[in-house]
């Protein structure tokens, strides 16, 4: 595949490129396990020396054509697919950070990752230390200990949206000559390429928009290959010998590909934690509209955004692309084809009225999900945060009157339409 191809197109060609009679739809390859001539052959697979497919628990044809499409388009040298986003972002910590280590992670990040990270990572001896995503550089250079190993942020965050300024948090990371990790789920890499910012490593939730239909969980690891991991003592899993490939060193025999290599052969075989062909194939049926998708989810939700901005009943609005938003700066310089389709406001009224709100509304689904082609809403306070007070609340920073929008690919007149409708109800 030709490098110079614009991510619209390389979402429908890049990965899988028939030949001469061929399938032109990506084949699902059903098998758990390959063929092969004799032991010897079987042989270097173990050793790592010969390049093909072992067994599906480490990889399989079909997931390596999606791989191989989303490290195309996001300019990465290669990627790993694993069958959730959690699975991804614990795999991209843990290739590289191990008990007595830290992490430094943006305060702003997913529910599930900061569980993950602050919860369950601790369980394994690693510290995960939160960093307002906003302060200068100089104080954060200062947060980063001999111990740290990486710092993690989201491109846009869930559902905060708040926009990371990548830029910057490469070089404060690259000056420690640790790396920076972006979540780019809901930007993906039609909207923003965190590697060209200088991102090291980029993960997903391909459940989100990459498969845009609510059909498939999973994720996705992408290395950038720029990173040096032999610049300093802090990685020796990837730059000592490694005891179950017979003292094999990553960094020595597969240079640009030593970290997402040791992820597979290494992590992934233990942890089984891979995709099955089905998976992938759904995955990649969905990528192939992801750009046109994507098109349309930005343009509905700016309207839906404006709409609520001017409607009166919004105490606020967040999202990016709006002039009034704090991070319309950032948006505009990582994001200038648009902000996905995920909106927030905070209706005026508090909890009594969004609960109005919600139940009057007829297109749009309530559901535990964002960025799939429906329209979807969310009231934190009563789902994801129902545990906390309206006191507890104001400290967690989710007003009890916050709604999360995830606004869809349906004609916008139809989606403006139930809005207006559901907020008349509310305040009748
Ligand atoms: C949903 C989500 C995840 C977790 O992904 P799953 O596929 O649900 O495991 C991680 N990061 C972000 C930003 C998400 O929105």
């Amino acid at each position: 595949m030709k490098k110079n191809y614009s991510p619209a197109t390389k979402c429908i060609h890049s990965g899988y490129e028939p030949k001469n009679g061929e399938p032109l739809a990506l084949p699902i390859y059903q098998s758990t396990t390959y063929s092969y001539s004799s032991p010897t052959e079987i042989g270097k697979l173990f050793d790592l020396t010969a390049d093909g497919h072992m067994y599906s628990r480490i990889s399989n044809p079909t997931v390596a054509c999606v791989e191989q499409k989303i490290a195309d388009m996001e300019n990465g040298v290669a990627a790993l697919c694993t069958n959730s986003g959690q699975a991804a972002s614990f795999l991209a910590v843990t290739n590289i950070a191990s008990a007595g280590d830290s992490i430094l992670v943006s305060s702003k990040i997913y529910g599930g990752t900061t569980n993950l990270f602050a919860v369950t990572l601790k369980r394994f001896g690693i510290d995960c230390i939160f960093f307002d995503q906003d302060i200068d550089s100089e104080s954060l250079a200062a947060m980063i200990k001999p111990n740290t190993k990486l710092i993690f942020g989201e491109t846009i965050a869930n559902p905060a949206l708040s926009v990371f300024d990548i830029e910057r948090i490469a070089k404060v990371a690259h000056q420690a000559g640790i790396p920076l990790i972006i979540d780019n789920t809901f930007a993906t890499g039609v909207l923003c390429r965190p590697i060209d910012f200088g991102a090291d490593i980029v993960v997903y939730s391909t459940s989100k928009y990459m498969d845009g239909h609510a059909v498939q969980l999973g994720g996705c690891v992408v290395d950038s290959g720029n990173f040096d991991w032999t610049q300093n003592d802090k990685f020796p899993g990837l730059c000592t010998p490694d005891d179950s490939y017979h003292g094999l060193v990553y960094t020595q025999s597969f240079g640009k590909l030593a970290y997402i290599t040791k992820m597979r052969v290494q992590l992934v075989r233990d942890l089984g934690v891979y995709p099955t062909a089905q998976a992938a194939f759904l995955l990649d049926l969905g990528m192939q509209t992801l750009d046109v998708r994507l098109e349309r989810h930005c343009k509905n939700a700016y309207t839906v955004a404006k709409f609520l901005e001017d409607s009166g009943y919004a105490e606020f609005v967040n999202y990016p692309a709006l002039e009034s938003d704090k991070y319309h700066g950032l948006a505009q310089k990582y994001l200038p084809k648009g902000c996905s389709g995920v909106v927030s406001f905070c209706i005026k009224g508090g909890r009594e009225k969004a609960e109005k709100f919600m139940n009057s509304l007829s297109l749009f689904v309530n559901a535990v999900h964002v960025a799939t082609v429906h329209s979807c809403v969310l009231h934190p306070a009563s789902s994801t945060h129902r545990q906390l007070s309206d006191e507890m609340l104001v400290k967690a920073g989710i007003d009890a009157g916050l709604i999360r929008i995830s606004v869809g690919i349906e004609d916008i007149n139809d989606i403006l339409e139930d809005l207006k409708n559901a907020l008349n109800k509310a305040f009748e």
